[in-house]
């Protein structure tokens, strides 16, 4: 028997054997996950720090640890009124019979996670489960390995193994994991593994939410005021040197606006990094990784796309750095437009009108996020209604992410199903429709012998 094995059956026996976590258990719970992950700050910093060969703390701090403290406030604060038993109007014929709804726990949730924000996206699925009841087995990615170790040690500091566990390990046992017979798995990462996560969940009819990626599009309108749309645009794109699931993977931009455009590159990468690509700019987490970004723009170049390099590699500079780079006009079907490029690699592509950028968006499978530059409501409106992707924000990027009420998840290849917040919460619950019918009630009648009744059934 596996780790997860063992976990699994003995959080399952555990989750039929004690009652249902009220409203105060959840919140005890939640508040245990907050005091571990401020006593064990530091370690996680630092082990993040470690496994990418250099990401500042501030980066770890902003992106990861305060989404967390803020998810777990928001849950902690409205999952009284989540919990609520709701009622619905009954219908006529089912006259007296009261009907109403409510969630409830699933079980064991299983947790796949990532490693390019390697708390959020191990911690953030946990926080919504406990919230709806869950116990949680978590499974970070092997890629971070001293943060897994780090994850482990704060999660056995708040909570005992039956309710909430880490196990470690490479490929071999994130298969194993997503092949156990969980009450509902989470997967975070590619559309390919994607695809056989849930292959393997079906085995179980394990429910999935499946955080997956893709390329991102930002639009910018002719309109668009340029120095504050590319700022914007550079700044969501360099976070964590690009390796974030819904950075902005290419820009459509108006042919005659490009060259402005990458003056306005080239002035937010020194704004962002004004001491050049130091230790404000995080590394890329393997050689793999980095080889592999470093062939997408050669190829790009060698099929004959312009390529201008935003900012130098500091001489003597350690570590895997991936410069800021812009690719001009790349081949439709180059790597580099062909797969999602999880690095400070932006395709900028040029596109005359909005009805172009949107064919070229919809020509694509549909992404995770979408982002669009302009003020003007109704092209936004046209926008909305005449693409799909997992979520939206205008005249910024990334940030719709953070909105606590809003639900985060993709839609066809980024993914299906979403958390944060009240989606979160529903998520991780089954609910649970009950009707309490009177004894006496009319649905008494309906029953054979039907020949006596053919009045009441209208025949
Ligand atoms: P990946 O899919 O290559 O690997 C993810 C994890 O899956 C690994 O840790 C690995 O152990 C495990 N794995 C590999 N084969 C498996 C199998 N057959 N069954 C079960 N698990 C298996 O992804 P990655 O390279 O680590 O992450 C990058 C991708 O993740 C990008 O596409 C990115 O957009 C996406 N992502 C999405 C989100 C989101 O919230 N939607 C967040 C971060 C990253």
């Amino acid at each position: 028997m596996s780790a997860a094995d063992d976990l699994l059956a003995r959080q399952r026996a555990a989750f039929l054997r004690e009652a249902r976590p009220d409203a105060a258990a959840r919140r005890a719970a939640l508040a245990a996950l907050a005091t571990a992950l401020r006593t064990h700050e530091a370690a996680l910093i630092a082990a993040v720090d470690a496994d990418f060969g250099g990401r500042p703390a501030a980066e770890t701090r902003l992106l990861e640890l305060l989404p967390l403290y803020d998810q777990i406030g928001h849950a902690r604060r409205h999952l009284g009124r989540w919990m609520r038993r709701r009622r619905a109007a009954g219908s006529p014929f089912l006259w007296p019979a009261r009907a109403f709804w409510e969630h409830q726990p699933l079980g064991v949730v299983g947790v796949i996670g990532a490693w390019n924000y390697p708390v959020l996206l191990t911690l953030g699925p946990a926080v919504d489960a406990i919230a709806a009841g869950n116990r949680v087995v978590l499974k970070p990615s092997e890629l971070a390995p001293r943060t897994a170790e780090a994850l482990a040690a704060l999660v056995a500091y708040a909570f005992p193994p039956e309710r909430v566990a880490v196990v470690t390990g490479g490929v071999e046992v994130a298969r194993a994991f997503s092949a156990l017979p969980w009450d509902h798995l989470v997967f975070t990462g590619s559309t390919a593994v994607g695809r056989q996560v849930m292959a393997a969940a079906a085995a179980n009819l394990t429910p999935v939410t499946l955080e997956l990626g893709g390329k991102s599009p930002a639009i910018l309108h002719d309109s668009a005021d340029l120095s504050r749309a590319v700022g914007r645009l550079m700044t969501g794109k360099l976070f964590n040197a690009g390796q974030t699931c819904v950075a902005p993977d290419y820009a459509l931009v108006p042919p005659a606006r490009i060259p402005a455009f990458e003056a306005e590159a080239a002035r937010a990468v020194r704004r962002l990094f004004p001491n050049g690509l130091t230790d404000d700019y995080t590394r890329i987490v393997t050689d793999r990784h980095l080889d592999r970004l470093r062939g997408l723009v050669e190829e790009a170049r060698d099929r004959g796309a312009r390529v201008v390099q935003l900012a130098p590699v500091p001489e003597g500079a350690n570590g895997r750095i991936m410069p800021p780079t812009l690719v001009i006009d790349p081949a439709p079907d180059s790597r580099l437009m062909t797969e999602e490029i999880f690095g400070p690699i932006l395709p900028v592509i040029p596109c005359g009108t909005l009805d172009a950028a949107l064919e070229f968006v919809n020509a694509r499978p549909r992404p995770l996020a979408l982002y669009y530059f302009d003020d003007d409501r109704a092209r936004q409106d046209r926008v909305l209604a005449g693409t799909m992707s997992g979520g939206v924000t205008f005249n910024d990027t990334i940030f719709h992410l953070a909105q606590l009420n809003l639900p985060f998840g993709g839609v066809g290849d980024s993914g299906m199903g979403g958390y944060h917040g009240p989606d979160g919460f529903a998520q991780f619950s089954k609910k649970r429709p009950v009707m309490v019918q009177a004894h006496w009630a009319a649905t008494g009648l309906i029953r054979p012998p039907w020949g006596g009744r053919r009045r009441l059934i209208g025949a």
